[in-house]
């Protein structure tokens, strides 16, 4: 009992924000970091200012959040902040969902990656302990990624996929496959495949992948018997399992494509568009989340169409704010947390 009433105090929605430490290329422009963590909750901005008198001055933007992580901070710590204190939850029917936001080259993806293989370490491990070995529980992944508001599977040859929802609200992509994961390597083995398997086009890797979400779910089911005679072939296999719960690492697209509405190329205007709307959209979910409201607007993107099941009921949301701290990112930055601010 006491454990669960631990388990149950893990904050349903929380905002955090990871500054990355300044890059090479930025340290040789001699660029101003201008990101100050004051401490593990605030942090500030120094927006530098040309006046017409030409003498730089500076604006100070003061933010608060629940948790505020400096170019220090590793990826493991990253992690305990984060997803850690949701897993055991995950076995209490909890459908939590796990946002990197931030524009290109923010650390988004750096953030991201290693989360998912940490979780899995960790559900593999509760898997095995004794309350939960005789319940046939079971670790299944998918990868796949919304590309101008279609998607697309990451672990089978980037199939299109379309998304139904069932009778009872139930969301249900269909075709997209999903693998039955019982060990660290093998969910490496998947985030790799799909990673190289993400939007790719002309323009270069990290330019296509920059304009797309992934979205990587690990979900815990539990596999009666009476249904597993029934396995049939189709690749389908995993059907017969009952989600117990589910957690979804969403890679978002950079937060500045949004403002490719403008662009002199049709095809970005779109993608601009779609992702513009996206991010709204998800900021609108996860205010009504916040203030129990109980119509929640995830018909506003495929995104909050997609995760519709992991905003009602039990649910538990992280957002990573990922803030690039040279001066030339200013704007983008002080977008990046207004919008985490306004998250909460
Ligand atoms: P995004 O996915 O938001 O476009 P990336 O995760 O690709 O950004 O990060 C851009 C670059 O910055 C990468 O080379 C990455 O390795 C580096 N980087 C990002 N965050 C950190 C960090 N906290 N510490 C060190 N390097 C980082
Ligand atoms: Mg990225």
């Amino acid at each position: 009992k006491e454990s669960n009433t631990k388990e149950n105090n893990v904050a349903k929605i929380k905002v955090v924000v990871r500054k990355r430490p300044l890059n090479k290329k930025e340290i040789a422009r001699k660029e101003d970091d201008i990101v100050t963590v004051v401490d593990n909750a605030y942090l500030n901005v120094h927006e530098p200012k040309l006046k017409v008198d030409l003498t730089a001055y500076v604006e100070k933007h003061e933010f608060c959040f629940d948790a505020v992580l400096g170019e220090h901070v590793t990826n493991d710590e990253v992690y305990q902040v984060t997803v850690e204190p949701i897993i055991p939850t995950i076995f209490q029917r909890t459908k939590a969902t796990c946002f990197a936001y931030g524009q290109t080259g923010s650390g988004k993806t750096f953030t991201m990656q290693p989360l998912p293989i940490r979780a899995a370490e960790d559900l593999v491990r509760f898997l095995h302990q004794p309350v939960y070995r005789n319940q046939q529980f079971k670790l299944w992944l998918s990868y796949f990624e919304i590309y101008g508001g279609k998607l697309f599977d990451l672990l089978s040859d980037r199939k299109k996929l379309c998304m139904r929802e069932d009778g009872r609200q139930q969301v249900c992509i269909v075709g997209l496959q999903e693998f039955e994961v019982s060990d660290v390597q093998i969910v490496k083995e998947y985030i790799e495949k799909g990673n190289s398997a993400r939007s790719t086009g002309s323009t270069g890797a990290n330019e296509e992948s920059s304009r797309s979400h992934a979205i990587l779910q690990l979900a815990v089911k539990k596999h009666s018997e009476v249904k597993e005679s029934k396995r049939n072939n189709d690749g389908n296999e995993s059907r017969i399992g009952r989600v117990v719960g589910k957690i979804s690492f969403i890679d978002l697209a950079g937060s500045e494509r949004g403002a490719d509405t403008t662009d002199n190329d049709r095809q970005t205007r779109i993608e601009g568009a779609e992702i513009n709307k996206s991010l709204l959209a998800l900021k609108e979910c996860i205010r009504a989340l916040d203030n129990d409201q109980i119509h929640i607007p995830f018909r506003g993107s495929k995104l909050t169409e997609v995760l519709r099941d992991s905003f009602v009921g039990n649910s538990r949301t992280v957002m990573i704010s990922c803030i690039s701290p040279n001066a030339g990112s200013c704007e983008h930055t002080l977008n990046t947390l207004r919008y985490a601010d306004r998250v909460k």
